[in-house]
């Protein structure tokens, strides 16, 4: 079994908060009420923003979690044939229909068109954050620089541009309030960097509500718990308020990549470097959908310089630590942190997972990183490939560094096809194609497989960052990656910051209508995101939620079928 060797953590050992790090940007150690401290329990309800006893200390710059935390060894990849696969994962909720006629979007339209959530263009003209004063005096880089966490900027976005209402619905999986969304802990990050867990709300507007009166620079999801997660004290018994349910999330960071990558390093990236993530989502998809089932994969900007992963599937959200645990092990491969050594030796025969993935690499390994990253070109350089071909061919190892010698500079692609026609011309006795051809995927899969952050995978009741909040740093918006269509053309550097989407709202103007007649009507239907860069992001996110919903109502009705249960469900 992966991972027997990593005992889980007692429950009372206390929560690391202050070690998260910010720059690490996305993620916040988990922890249970048992871990927190009495004293730093926030206030329920009433937190005073100036109160920094009433809140736990904000996370601080810390050691990163990725380098140290991660226990599984390479030998516990798909190399072991043991993984277990969730039972339930393989199950897909498809075969039964909907009870009523009712068409989901129709039900949607009908809730938007009485809602003042998201306020037109006449009704925000009083938002001071709009005004031109704001946004004229200034260049718009100083604007960019600056006014990310400014607290109008903030509250324009959260009031004109975040999607409550599809945030809600893809939390609560229904268009009315459940405790899917009820019991679901929040955790915002405050102004003050003061940071607040277990803020619970019943209804989409309520949280929209509180986060207008925090204005939290950015706010977490934890999971479901048994319980109301204000109630938690008033719980007596421990085991009366436990998580539940949540998503299965993945966490894939370019700082993993700073051996490899040459073009950037720590918080900087570029179009270069981002298809390691690319590449990475790829291949982390690929298997969700195939080896494991999963349908409802949402992929998030993490707004600087990666993307996390939401499975949603109901069977995703049901899963155990213990099978989150062996998801997570069977995904990785490469331990990240150290920064020598070889960090990928595979068992042969391969993993298909494995298999498929370089399959999947190959392309991505020639031209994003021996083209675009070049990362043997200079002497020291070309060392650290030459330490990755087989130790017992010591032979092939002078000779290319002879040839390398009287050609400084040669580029990695031309150094990594040296490798086999030097190998052609030796002449050693007992030269051993079959470990060099397997040292050379290995190292492909080192410059190309996923580096995951899987502390954020293995457990249940781990905080994860929004999507489409605002980071802080950036600027930039969380958005969602649309991996079918778009992922290749994914640029996270044009993705809009939150300036540049209210100087986009300012900016728009009304289509021409042709009829006179329907102006009044068009003006009165378009909502402020969709006069910006943020539609087409939104329109995604609804579409998923509104393909997780259909599936998710399809398993309530084939289940209270199979109970007998039909109309007289207990319901209300
Ligand atoms: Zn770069």
């Amino acid at each position: 079994m992966p991972h027997s060797e990593s005992p889980p953590e007692s429950e009372n050992s206390p929560i690391p908060m202050a070690n998260v790090d910010q720059e690490q940007e996305d993620t916040v150690a988990e922890s249970t009420t048992a871990q927190i401290p009495e004293a730093q329990q926030p206030a329920d309800e009433d937190v005073d923003m100036t109160d920094s006893n009433a809140v736990l200390s904000a996370p601080t710059n810390g050691t990163t979690h990725t380098s140290e935390s991660k226990a599984g060894s390479s030998a516990e990849t798909p190399n072991n044939q043991d993984t277990p696969v969730p039972e339930t994962a393989t199950s897909a909720p498809s075969e039964s229909k909907p009870a009523t006629g009712v068409k989901l979007e129709e039900l949607f339209d009908e809730m938007d068109s009485d809602d003042d959530e998201f306020p037109t263009t006449k009704a925000a003209k009083r938002e001071p954050a709009s005004s031109p004063d704001l946004l004229s005096s200034q260049s718009d880089m100083e604007i960019d620089l600056h006014e990310a966490s400014d607290p109008e900027v903030m509250r324009t976005f959260y009031q004109r541009l975040f999607p409550w209402r599809y945030l809600f619905q893809w939390l609560n999986h229904s268009p009315t309030p459940t405790n899917d969304f009820g019991h679901r802990e929040f955790a915002f990050t405050l102004q003050n960097d003061a940071y607040l867990r277990y803020q619970s709300f019943t209804t989409s507007d309520l949280l929209r509500k509180d986060v207008l009166r925090l204005m939290p620079s950015r706010f977490e999801i934890g999971p479901v718990y048994t319980a109301n997660p204000r109630d938690r004290k008033t719980l007596r018994n421990s085991s009366a308020f436990r998580p539940l349910s949540k998503e299965l999330c993945f966490d894939i960071d370019l700082t993993d990549y700073d051996d490899i990558r040459t073009c950037c390093d720590k918080a900087n990236i570029c179009q270069k470097c981002w298809q390691f993530i690319t590449m990475a989502i790829k291949v982390v998809d690929t298997a969700l959908r195939e080896d494991f089932g999963f349908k409802h994969i949402m992929w998030v900007y993490s707004g600087r310089r990666g993307a996390h992963a939401w499975v949603c599937d109901k069977s995703a959200r049901a899963l155990d630590d213990q099978k989150r645990r062996a998801i997570a092990g069977y995904l990785e491969v490469i331990r990240g942190g150290a920064q020598s050594g070889k960090k990928v030796n595979l068992r042969r025969p391969l993993h298909p997972h494995l298999v498929r993935s370089l399959d999947i690499l190959k392309q991505h390994f020639q031209s994003d990183v021996l083209e675009a990253q070049d990362p043997w070109r200079t002497e020291d350089q070309q060392e650290k490939l030459l330490a990755l071909l087989p130790s017992d061919q010591k032979q092939l190892v002078s000779a290319l560094r002879n040839k390398w010698a009287s050609s400084p500079d040669r580029p990695s692609t031309l150094k990594w096809a040296d490798i086999d026609t030097v190998a052609k011309t030796s002449t050693a006795k007992n030269f051993d194609t079959k470990s060099l051809l397997d040292a050379k995927q290995d190292i492909v899969l080192e410059y190309t497989y996923p580096r995951l952050d899987i502390e954020v995978s293995k457990k249940l009741n781990h905080l994860l960052k929004s999507p489409f909040v605002v980071h802080p740093g950036t600027g930039r918006v969380c958005v969602p990656i649309d991996v079918k269509r778009g992922l290749e053309s994914f640029d996270p550097l044009g993705v809009p910051t939150v300036q540049s989407l209210i100087r986009e709202i300012d900016e728009w103007k009304k289509p021409e209508t042709k009829e006179g007649g329907q102006e009044q009507e068009v003006e009165k239907h378009v909502v402020d995101w969709e006069k910006t860069s943020l539609k087409g992001y939104i329109e995604f996110f609804r579409s998923f939620v509104i393909g997780l919903m259909k599936d998710e109502r399809e398993i309530k009705v084939k289940r209270e079928r199979e109970e007998g249960g039909g109309g007289e469900s207990m319901e209300f």
